[in-house]
């Protein structure tokens, strides 16, 4: 089997090999390449150790990243590659990371230790694939599987609970049946997984095709990591617009989002608020008032937990809080929209309620659709117009309106009112138009400091 791989690569293994080092590419890229799919990056192991690895390459920048677990970055071509010393780890007597990691001479030993049969191969160009686990058969029957025994293997890291869905979802692969089912006997390890290595994969696997079916089949796994999830389990809805329970919704609609992060992360929390608010009506129709307040507040505290960073927390929590308001239909309204999520937020919030729609009753969707579509028009025709939705593209500043006598807060006030004149499209976005409309705030202001007889 042929595989190419890139020049710098090429050239570092054969200068490792000059030396009478062993070398190949492995891992990912290895798999990535046979997949037809264009690697990230290419990473090579060798039985040269660190220093070693430095010495047969004299003319190379290197750097040290991760050189206690064997690991050197060396820029070649203008890339760079990681290359890291044939590797065994030590005992994982805490679930998580390896006490030590030894190196050894031995590649079957460091394609052992790895994860699953598809990362667990290696390529040299004059020798070809080692494919020691049937990582072949296993990419072409679209299949994760543990290398060795899966239950050990997930005792000694339990975050490879998570790397077999993410794997999953990227591929739209299987997962083999006995390593299936130590991803759910084992989930509880995951307690032991640092909350930002949990995250990282959860975010991997979020943005996955095979998402939908892996949240609905390992919901166990999902409710391990955030229990709140388990709320949404096979909780009725009794509402026309809905076919499926809260939970096969949330697992629809991320199916149906695009594969960008903070839509997909809205889609799997925009909903969890709903069983806590849920009421019957007098007809036994299911209501859900104000989940989308409640989701947003347990959209928060769950991505503190995880340790999400705070750009990605904020505007999930905001699309969270936003995806049921009304779309907006008219140009006001549209620049209502624009002003209160911004640019971005807008158009994410469109998608959000797009991967809703598709995981609603089917009956209900074509107008909902319809509706949509049109609201997009309007949101995408007045950013090309370039309306002013932002206080900053107000085409005057504090600074005119001091200059026509304002102080202190009144600057501010000021401006927001002319800010919502122009979202209203009730004065132009035009500096005379807006400075009369100031004169007009400051007349006004006046007034009320007279004596009112
Ligand atoms: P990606 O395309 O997501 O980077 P990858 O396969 O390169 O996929 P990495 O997390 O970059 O995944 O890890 C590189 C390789 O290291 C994997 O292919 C696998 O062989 C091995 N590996 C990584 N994490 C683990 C782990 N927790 N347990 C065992 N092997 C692992
Ligand atoms: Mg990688």
């Amino acid at each position: 089997m042929h595989i190419t791989i890139p020049d710098g690569a090429a050239r570092l293994l054969r200068r490792l090999n000059e030396r009478g080092y062993e070398a190949y590419v492995v891992g990912g890229c290895v798999r990535d390449a046979l997949l037809g799919r264009t690697p990230h990056d290419w990473d090579i192991c060798t039985g040269a150790l660190p220093e070693e690895v430095k010495a047969a390459l004299p003319g190379n920048t290197v750097h040290d990243t991760g050189i206690q677990h064997g690991t050197v970055l060396v820029m070649e071509g203008g890339e760079g590659y990681e290359i890291t010393t044939f590797r065994v780890d030590g005992d994982y007597s805490d679930h998580r990371r390896p006490d030590s990691v030894s190196f050894v001479r031995s590649l079957g030993e460091d394609l052992a230790r790895r994860d699953f049969t598809i990362n667990a191969m290696a390529y040299h160009p004059e020798t070809g694939l080692v494919d020691l686990f049937g990582g072949v058969e296993d990419l072409k029957a679209g299949r994760i599987r543990c290398v060795g025994d899966p239950a050990s293997r997930i005792e000694e890291d339990a975050l490879r609970i998570l790397r077999a869905l993410r794997f999953a979802a990227r591929f739209s692969f299987s997962i083999e049946e006995e390593t299936g089912r130590v991803l759910h006997g084992k989930r509880a390890q995951l307690d032991y997984v640092a909350r930002e290595r949990v995250f990282s994969e959860l975010k991997g696997f979020l943005v996955g095709d095979g998402v939908c079916a892996l949240l609905l089949e390992y919901r166990d796994v999902f409710a391990r990591i955030i229990p709140e999830l388990a709320e949404m389990f096979d909780f009725l809805q009794h509402n026309p617009h809905h076919c499926y329970d809260v939970w096969t919704h949330t697992a629809h609609a991320v199916g149906h989002a695009v594969p960008e992060l903070p839509v997909r992360l809205t889609m799997l929390l925009h909903d969890a608020g709903k069983p806590r608010r849920f009421t019957r009506d007098e007809r036994g129709i299911g209501h859900f008032f104000g989940h989308p307040e409640v989701s947003a507040q347990m959209a928060d505290g769950i991505l503190r937990r995880l340790r999400s960073d705070n750009r990605l927390r904020e505007t999930v929590v905001r699309l969270v809080e936003s995806h049921d308001w009304a779309l907006p239909e008219t140009e006001r309204a549209g620049r209502r929209f624009l002003a209160r999520l911004g640019e971005e937020g807008a158009r994410w919030s469109l998608q959000v309620h797009r991967a809703d729609i598709l995981a609603q009753h089917p009956a209900t969707q074509a107008e909902k659709l319809a509706r949509l579509d049109r609201a997009e028009a309007l949101i995408g025709g007045l950013l090309t117009r370039q309306v002013c939705f932002r206080k900053r593209d107000l085409a005057v500043g504090g600074r005119d309106l001091i200059a026509l006598g304002f102080s202190g807060r009144a600057v501010g006030r000021c401006l927001d009112r002319l800010f919502d004149l122009v979202v209203d499209g009730d004065c132009p976005n035009e500096r005379d138009a807006l400075l009369r409309e100031a004169e007009k705030v400051r007349a006004e202001s006046t007034e009320s400091l007279l004596p009112s007889d």
